[in-house]
């Protein structure tokens, strides 16, 4: 008989059971935040990943037990910290975008905030009428004020902008011919694509004029006895420059009636107010459509307005109550947190504070100098916290901000930048040193250095933001937390 040899079929007899790790401490504190069910399913499969590295010879044949142990320990707190950070975060957005889809577009208001909070979250009005103690409408005065606010006669609230342009499409349109502007089938943010929503909506495109230039007579000569509406759709996310033409609204808006077409504009965007003097030229301000004299138009609750994710119609009242009227309505209606946010937006568009109370028109406001005045004062306190010789270099200099994601292209605004080097880490691992910690911060590379844009950082944030730089300037290779 052989002498069994200290070797792989030894080690792995000395993997710890499933039991021994549930008794550690640090399963102890995993199962308060997880739950039995998956810290069984996080011990097996530190069980199981030890294993395989014990057969690919990755762990040492003098591998003591309790090595054994600390290190399944260790893959199972690494993977629940991985799957917790794989949920919704709250990260600070360093980038400068604006309406950084990918972030979650506009942050609210504190008053957003609050209404979400103390008028929604628990049972509220959101169908009841406390004047007659019967049911009321739902949404109503969000509704109301978007009227209000974009002189329509009426508005409905549904899911998103591409909800409402389908909505509006399928009530309107359906077996009808659409006449579109070339220039205008457009796609914006991957699944939205101006010529599916039609063919979705049951309507099809009669499309007109070519990519840069379209001519009212386009649109005229396209129309036949089976066209149901015009629509313009904003190309939000690019622009055509250089040789182009395309008829105003209002020239648009005289041909409709004569024609018996109804006129749509998806404006997109959804500027309430004239954002010219901020670099924004071309975003269509909804009250000047509806002027222009377009029946419906569509946009978004969650870019330039600055609230939550919502598709905003409005237009003349007989259109919207057929809207609300229509089966599709119920199954894109939002819920009562989306209309305490929306209400409470556009509450201070009413009290015409929304360019220092709604964030998304805070930040487009910001001047260079005060970003500056701002970015300097915060490299100062950060030049006084941290070491001399510290690994953390940082440095103001001049920038450029983003307005969007889905919203306003090649917008641009001057900004200052905090600009980081690190002598003990590449700008890569510095980004992403500042991705894991804590609170996350989301920043951009700009050549060898890492660059925080203070526009769309919140001021409350600004602490936070001050430990982690100063935490990351004590911070080296050798010991990534
Ligand atoms: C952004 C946008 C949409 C889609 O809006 P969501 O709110 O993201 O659904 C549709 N049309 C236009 C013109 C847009 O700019």
């Amino acid at each position: 008989m052989p002498e069994p040899q200290p070797g792989r079929e030894s080690i792995l007899r000395l993997i710890p059971s499933i039991d021994e790790i549930l008794q550690t401490a640090e399963a102890h504190r995993i199962v308060g935040e997880a739950g039995q069910r998956k810290l069984l399913a996080l011990a097996r499969a530190a069980c199981e990943s030890l294993r395989n590295q014990i057969k690919e010879e990755a762990i040492s044949n003098g591998t003591s037990k309790s090595d054994l142990l600390a290190s399944a320990v260790k893959s199972m707190q690494a993977s629940w910290s991985a799957e917790n950070r794989s949920g919704l975060r709250r990260v600070i957005n360093a980038t400068g975008v604006i309406v950084h889809t990918n972030l979650g577009r506009a942050p609210l208001s504190e008053n957003a905030k609050k209404a979400i909070l103390e008028q929604a979250s628990g049972y509220c009005t959101l169908e009841y009428d406390l004047q007659t103690g019967k049911r009321g409408k739902r949404g109503a005065r969000a509704e109301m004020l978007l009227a209000e606010i974009t002189c329509a006669e009426a508005a409905v609230i549904v899911n998103n902008c591409a909800a409402a342009a389908f909505l509006v499409l399928t009530v309107f349109a359906k077996g009808k011919g659409v006449v579109i502007s070339r220039g205008e089938l457009v796609e914006i943010g991957g699944d939205f694509r101006v010529p599916d929503v039609l063919a979705q909506s049951g309507a099809y495109l009669q499309e007109v004029g070519t990519t840069n230039r379209t001519k009212l007579s386009d649109y005229e000569k396209a129309i036949t006895e089976n066209t149901g509406m015009i629509l313009r759709v904003h190309p939000s996310n690019y622009k055509i420059v250089g040789f182009t033409e395309s008829p105003d609204l209002s020239a648009l808006a005289e041909l409709a009636p004569k024609k018996d077409l109804l006129l749509y504009e998806d404006a997109g965007s959804g500027a309430m107010l004239d954002l010219s003097e901020f670099g924004l030229n071309d975003e269509p301000v909804i009250a000047e459509s509806i002027s222009a004299g377009v029946d419906i138009a569509t946009f978004s609750g969650d870019k330039l307005l600055g609230g939550v994710q919502a598709g905003m119609i409005v237009g003349r009242k007989p259109l919207i109550d057929s809207i609300r009227k229509h089966p599709l309505y119920r199954a894109l209606r939002v819920d009562k947190l989306a209309y305490a946010a929306i209400e409470a937006t556009l509450d201070a568009y009413a009290r015409e504070t929304a360019l220092t109370e709604v964030p998304v028109l805070k930040m487009l406001s910001m001047t260079k100098q005060a970003i500056e005045e701002r970015t300097s004062r915060f490299a100062q306190r950060l030049g006084a916290q941290i070491d001399k010789d510290s690994d953390l270099k940082i440095q103001v200099i001049d920038g450029t901000s983003l307005v969007g994601g889905g919203s306003a292209p090649g917008t641009r605004a001057d900004t200052a930048l905090l600009a980081l080097i690190h002598t003990k880490m590449s700008e890569v691992e510095l980004e992403r040193a500042l991705r894991f910690s804590e609170t996350p911060v989301i920043a951009r590379i700009l050549e060898d250095r890492v660059v925080i844009d203070l526009r769309t950082v919140c001021e409350s944030e600004e602490d936070e933001l001050f430990d982690i730089l100063t935490r990351l300037s004590r911070f080296s290779r050798q010991n990534p937390s």
